[in-house]
């Protein structure tokens, strides 16, 4: 059966609603049933092609509001592209109860530290650099993760950003889910891919289409 949004918890179909999403596009088609089977994943498509949604709609799916603690750690190379998704993210869990928050360099850290020590957040969005100096600082704490997202990895890698992506993926559970976002698949994704993703991870490729 092809996967479409009337087969998600309603609060979650409602949200979508609300966004303007009527039909998944082909890269949710193929990526959240997926996904929501609890497979690792690649994803090689362009931009605009609905990637946010596709690791979105599969991480509020499985994230209970009243659960306490982070849950799912998304990771991003630009402060635009985290407060982007953290906003979709969250208008897609509003009508559940989960909501997201994006953490980022180049302005103070005090409110980022004040929002994660209230814990309301079950998704961090962030930059891999201010991600980790908020481990670091102990305010941010991945023991209870069960979702990494790296979204635009081969454009993390070519902002030298590799290291802090494999410190923050080493203070996460074994156990967990991991989604990686790439618009292309050079060698050092390709080795992310092998080092981190479970070996009978899922690959979904679909050329540009909206
Ligand atoms: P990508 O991450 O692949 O570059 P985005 O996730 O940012 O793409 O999505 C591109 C645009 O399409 C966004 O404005 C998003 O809100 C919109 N969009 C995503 N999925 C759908 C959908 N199923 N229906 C309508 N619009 C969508
Ligand atoms: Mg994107």
């Amino acid at each position: 059966m092809e996967f479409s949004f009337s087969q998600l918890d309603e609060r979650i179909q409602k949200s979508l609603e609300e966004m303007g999403f009527v039909e998944p596009t082909p890269i949710q088609k193929e990526a959240i049933p997926l996904a929501l089977e609890g497979h690792d994943l690649v994803g090689q498509a362009q931009t605009g092609t609905g990637k946010t949604a596709a690791f979105g709609i599969p991480l509020v799916s499985g994230i209970s509001p009243r659960e306490r603690g982070v849950k799912a750690i998304v990771l991003t190379p630009t402060r635009e592209l985290a407060i982007q998704v953290a906003h979709e993210l969250s208008l897609i869990g509003k009508n559940k109860g989960v909501s997201a928050f994006p953490i980022y360099g180049g302005v103070s850290i005090e409110r980022q530290i004040n929002a994660l020590k209230r814990g309301r957040h079950q998704i961090i969005v962030g930059t891999p650099g201010r991600v980790k100096d908020l481990i670091n600082r102990g305010v941010l704490r991945l023991d209870r993760v069960r979702y990494a997202v790296l979204d635009e990895a081969d454009q993390m890698l070519d902002m030298g950003f590799i290291e802090d992506i494999e410190e923050i993926l080493s203070k996460t559970p074994k156990e967990k889910q991991t989604l990686l976002f790439s618009a292309t698949m050079p060698y050092e994704i390709r080795r992310l891919i092998g080092r981190y993703l479970k070996p009978d991870y899922k690959n979904v490729k679909v050329g540009k289409q909206l």
